[in-house]
């Protein structure tokens, strides 16, 4: 089991971030969601004539619940307050340019943005195809379309029977 966070320890790490680097960031909000799905974190903020105005960073709960290394925790929080230093201290967005990335390099995390691959799967319908024979799992796939050719065309390969084909979730 890794360390769980609370939100105060998100605060923590992103003031002492931002007490190093010399660009504060206590007075933005930190919000913690059970929906967001497709990020672990993120940086909002208004962009407004010309001037970025931070709003909250936001952490996806199961990045927080002890499912996941500390240092991967780490890495995407500090990922996010390099989105605020390089915004709002420039007054532009930035993104993943090269001025975002060497903010990193300063904050000594991983250039990258890999973090989506994080994510637990969710689980989805499927289908396992299994020999009828012996009924050892020759396969599985999520269409039908592929499970129909495969049920038409092959045989399995441990005794060249037919094959079956099981709806299930995984
Ligand atoms: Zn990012
Ligand atoms: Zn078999």
């Amino acid at each position: 089991m890794n360390k769980v966070w609370n939100v105060e320890d998100v605060r923590k790490l992103l003031a002492e971030t931002g007490e190093k680097m010399g660009f504060d960031c206590a007075h933005v909000p930190v919000e913690v969601s059970s929906r967001m799905e497709k990020t672990m974190g993120s940086f909002l903020f208004r962009e407004k004539e010309g001037r970025i105005t931070a709003h909250a960073f936001r952490f996806a709960q199961v990045l927080l619940s002890g499912y996941y290394d500390e240092s991967v925790v780490r890495n995407v929080i500090l990922h996010e307050y390099a989105h605020f230093y390089a915004n709002v201290r420039d007054n532009r967005n930035h993104k993943h340019d090269a001025y975002f990335k060497r903010v990193c390099e300063e904050l000594g995390i991983p250039t990258h943005t890999y973090f989506k691959e994080l994510l637990p799967r969710t689980k989805k319908n499927g289908y396992i195809l299994v020999c009828s024979k012996c009924g050892s799992r020759v396969a599985a796939r999520r269409k039908v379309d592929s499970v129909n050719m495969i049920l038409k065309s092959k045989v399995s390969g441990c005794c060249h029977a037919k094959i079956r084909a099981k709806k299930a979730v995984f």
